[in-house]
């Protein structure tokens, strides 16, 4: 590994949980008392619009009354200060990641505060409702505005961009993720097969735990500050 480590890290819910955000797995498999089918895929949409268009205007909603916590803020403070590669990316679709000040950041899974023109497909930062269906900001058509989320069955942004980060990796963090999401769940073994360190940051042992070359389990809250403290002074050590 060089003296400057390039970091690869990968949020999910979990790191969003102690900020008062539910996560998908924890709720015995509903999502905010939702079957995922019901309000997370292409063809639910397509089935009830105005259902789905009210579960996310709730969970917009919601986020705008969170705040990062100090998970966020310790990956916020990394992002600000290595001097090497880092790419945090996240699940998630909430924007406590940006709020806590991180830039060097990917939504893999799109996010809250975006909405997406199905006609002119321009994307237009969006915090109120969508369920009364204005028209799009930038080509005026109506109705034809919906979450910018990607569901299960569309293809993941910036894959690309993620895979090369992956590729040139030193170390791979995973923090607050189930690993049961793929192509998310996938990247610690890509991370791996190009030769990366891996540590997990977990409530509890993922599905994919044992691809982790060290796994550390309890909040994030606490985990993830520790952890930050840790690659900073090592760094500052071996510089
Ligand atoms: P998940 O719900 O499947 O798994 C969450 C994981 O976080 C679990 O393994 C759990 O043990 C762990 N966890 C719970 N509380 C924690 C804490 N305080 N500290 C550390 N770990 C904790 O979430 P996922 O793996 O991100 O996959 C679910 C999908 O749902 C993602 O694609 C995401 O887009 C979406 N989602 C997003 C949000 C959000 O944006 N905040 C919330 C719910 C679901």
């Amino acid at each position: 590994m060089d003296s400057i480590p390039n970091i690869v890290i990968l949020t999910g819910a979990g790191v969003s949980a102690e900020s008062g955000i539910d996560t998908f797995r924890d709720g015995g498999g509903l999502w905010e008392q939702h079957r995922v089918e019901d309000v997370a895929t292409p063809e639910a949409f397509a089935r009830d619009p105005d259902l789905v268009l009210r579960f996310y205007d709730m969970r917009r909603a919601a986020i705008q009354t969170k705040a990062p916590n100090a998970a966020h803020d310790a990956l916020a403070r990394l992002d600000a200060v290595w001097p090497g590669e880092l790419l945090i990316v996240t699940q998630n679709v909430d924007d406590l990641h940006e709020r806590a000040g991180a830039k060097r950041l990917i939504h893999m899974h799109g996010e809250h505060l975006s909405a997406w023109c199905t006609a002119c497909d321009a994307r237009s930062r969006w915090t109120g409702p969508l369920g009364d269906r204005p028209a799009c900001p930038s080509c005026g058509a109506p109705g034809t505005l919906r979450p910018d989320i990607v569901w299960f069955g569309e293809m993941p942004y910036r894959m690309d961009a993620i895979y090369h980060a992956l590729n040139r990796a030193d170390l791979f963090v995973s923090i607050g993720t189930s690993g049961a999401v793929y192509p998310a769940a996938g990247f610690v073994r890509e991370a791996r097969a190009a030769g990366a360190r891996t540590i997990e940051l977990n409530m509890e042992p993922s599905q994919g735990s044992h691809w982790f070359d060290e796994a550390r389990h309890g909040p994030a809250t606490a985990l993830v500050p520790t952890w930050v403290e840790e690659i900073l002074a090592a760094s500052t050590r071996s510089a």
